[in-house]
């Protein structure tokens, strides 16, 4: 057997509103998708809180409709941004969730849980999806799985990748590598295309999920994967098309029936998810109902829907996407008669009009469907980790990813000018090193800090973090010499130090304090939170298991109980599991026991 079925590491998706993760199997040579344990390969991104339980996958989103206000979705919309984020204050209208501004103006998700009032920090949200698809992975797999790979946007800035970052450690995963997900999607294209890519080639990767569209421009050669340019939409995805539906049938609705059901979110809610499933039978066939039973103040609804009206109602959400597309072109300054390749990724590219468009704007050019768009991305990332895992087999041998800085890094010097040190697009991993001085006579301390971004002024960019160099000997001002030495490492996580140079003291300094991430102490509370949920949700499980051993024990007996003792210790039973529901495991097994006995 080969290094990745010994201790498997897997490839996670993280998606806005599904996730997908995937293992490599050295026996059988090929990536498979691991099904979670409603047997789909694909798990909403959702977290749902209850007066009993914590959901997390399909069980969460179900209970979206009922239990609004704890159910929590959308985290990754959150990932490393601020409060005060002008996207952040936007996306939160449309959330029945509450958030609310915590520490250094960090998000905090607030929901009430077994009756309490609870506060989750963004990164521990989505540990709890990551620890869900790692769990999937070990019932799958049959072993413990530690490594993982996981994806995250082309545009997601530092601190957005570091956070990722946290919430695989708080889920309990050794993050091997966070790797964006245009570069995962190649690998699989790339590794499914059989025999080596010959040459260099161009590849566009259109990726149309449940939120956002994320369109990348890449270059592949000899195994190196490069990131050209990237453009898309962050609020254009599968559910604007579901809104398109719902909106539809809210004024049908109202047109028949003289009533506005847009008042009764339980009702809003049921439409929208019989909306989504329409939707994605319309991709496979013509025409479809829906059906509702009592869906506003008694009336059933019942209607049908075609493609071609669906295609109608969406018809410049799909023109803009196209759009995006040109832009991303343009950025990289290619005709479209130079992309050899267009890959379709993202589950809302199953709707065949975004394919026709797609097509016809790549002059007829024949799209990539040669790996499931829901799966491509957890596909790359399990092939990545399998690569760092060791594995030695040649399909995969010769890959080596690269990534670039989406933005420019630098410090402010002077009045709050941006110096800039590694420039937007370069690969990484990189180390650059800059020389600095002072800008007062005598100054013994100066200030390091550190921005992201591409304005002039540092005010205008995001301030990732600071550091202070001390005891600078006197001396006059533009004397002093300062190297400061920027290191990105694979994940695309950056470390920045400086050394004085004019003393000849070799202490550096790294940065401790990037605004918005976890603290080390922050993230091993998380950790053991995190632990003590598992361990709630072991002890629940193990209740429910008990429960439903005496239910079917007690319902087995009934039938076959012939004297009026078991009868009446049957009834006894009976009587006793309706008010006892949520009694303790302890509490099911004696009571079982208990009839163990009486039966014998
Ligand atoms: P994410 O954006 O979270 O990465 P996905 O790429 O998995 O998510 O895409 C999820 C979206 O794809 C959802 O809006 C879902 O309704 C949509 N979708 C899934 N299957 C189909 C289908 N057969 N036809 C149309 N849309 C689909
Ligand atoms: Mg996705």
């Amino acid at each position: 057997m080969a290094a990745n079925d010994e201790r498997p590491a897997i490839g996670i998706d993280l998606g806005t509103t599904y996730s997908c993760v995937a293992v490599w199997r050295s026996r059988d040579d090929r990536v498979e998708i691991i099904p979670n344990d409603q047997g789909n390969r694909t798990t909403p991104s959702y977290v749902s809180f209850t007066e009993t339980e914590r959901l997390v996958g399909d069980a969460a989103k179900n209970l979206a409709a009922m239990n609004p206000v704890n159910t929590v979705f959308d985290a990754k919309r959150l990932m490393g941004r601020t409060f005060s984020d002008p996207l952040v204050q936007n996306d939160m209208k449309h959330w029945p969730f509450k958030v609310i501004s915590g520490p250094m103006d960090k998000p905090v998700i607030v929901v009430a849980y077994k009756g309490e009032e609870k506060q989750f920090s963004v990164e521990e949200i989505s540990a709890m999806v990551l620890a869900r698809m790692k769990e999937c992975a070990e019932a799958y797999l049959g072993s413990t799985v530690i490594d993982a790979v996981i994806t995250v946007p082309a545009y997601f800035n530092d601190s957005q990748r570091q956070a990722t970052k946290d919430a695989g450690i708080i889920s309990g995963l050794n993050v091997m590598r966070v790797i964006v997900e245009p570069t995962a999607a190649a690998l699989a294209y790339g590794l499914e295309k059989k025999g080596k890519i010959s040459g260099e080639k161009n590849v566009l990767i259109f990726d149309l999920g449940g939120g956002t569209l994320d369109v990348s421009l890449l270059n592949i050669e000899k195994g190196l994967f490069n990131v050209k340019a990237i453009a898309g939409d962050t609020h254009l995805g599968g559910e604007d098309f579901d809104s398109e539906m719902v909106s539809h049938f809210v004024l049908e609705f109202n047109r028949k029936h003289k009533k506005d059901i847009s008042n009764s979110p339980r009702a809003l809610r049921r439409l929208r998810t019989a909306c989504e499933k329409a939707k994605r039978i319309l991709s496979s066939t013509a025409q479809t109902t829906i059906g509702l039973e009592c869906l506003y103040d008694g009336i059933d609804f019942d209607w049908k829907i075609t493609r071609a009206k669906f295609e109608e109602l969406n018809m410049d959400k799909f023109q803009r996407c196209m759009d995006q597309v040109e832009k991303c072109l343009r950025d990289a300054g290619m005709t479209k008669s130079k992309v050899h390749d267009v890959v379709l990724v993202g589950g809302s590219t199953r709707i065949p009009k975004v394919q026709e468009l797609l097509q016809d704007f790549f002059d007829g050019k024949e799209l990539c469907r040669s790996i499931h768009p829901d799966e491509a991305v957890a596909y790359g990332a399990a092939v990545q980790a399998a690569i760092l895992s060791g594995e030695t087999n040649e399909k995969i041998q010769g890959i080596v990813l690269c990534d670039v800085t989406p933005l420019s890094l630098g410090v402010s010097i002077r009045d709050g000018d941006m110096s800039v040190v590694v420039p937007r697009n370069t690969t990484v991993p990189t180390k650059m090193e800059e020389e600095f001085s002072t800008f007062i006579e005598n100054q013994t301390d100066v200030i390091f800090q550190v921005y992201q971004g591409e304005n002039p002024r540092t005010d205008d960019n995001i301030l990732l973090g600071e550091f202070w160099l001390s005891d600078i000997p006197l001396a006059p001002k533009g004397v002093p010499r300062f190297d400061v030495t920027f290191d990105i490492d694979a994940n695309g996580i950056l470390n920045v130090s400086a050394v004085d140079k004019t003393t000849g003291n070799n202490s550096s300094v790294t940065i401790t304090n990037v605004k918005g991430r976890l603290s080390k102490d922050e993230i091993e509370k998380m950790i053991r939170n995190a632990e003590n949920y598992r361990d709630e949700d072991r002890k629940l499980k193990k209740k429910i298991e008990a429960r439903n051993s005496l239910e079917d024990y007690v319902y087995k007996m009934k039938g076959t109980a012939k004297n009026l003792v078991l009868k009446s210790a049957i009834e006894d039973a009976i009587q006793w599991l309706d008010i006892n529901q949520s009694a303790e495991e302890y509490e099911f097994v004696d009571k079982k026991n208990e009839l163990l006995r009486i039966f014998k």
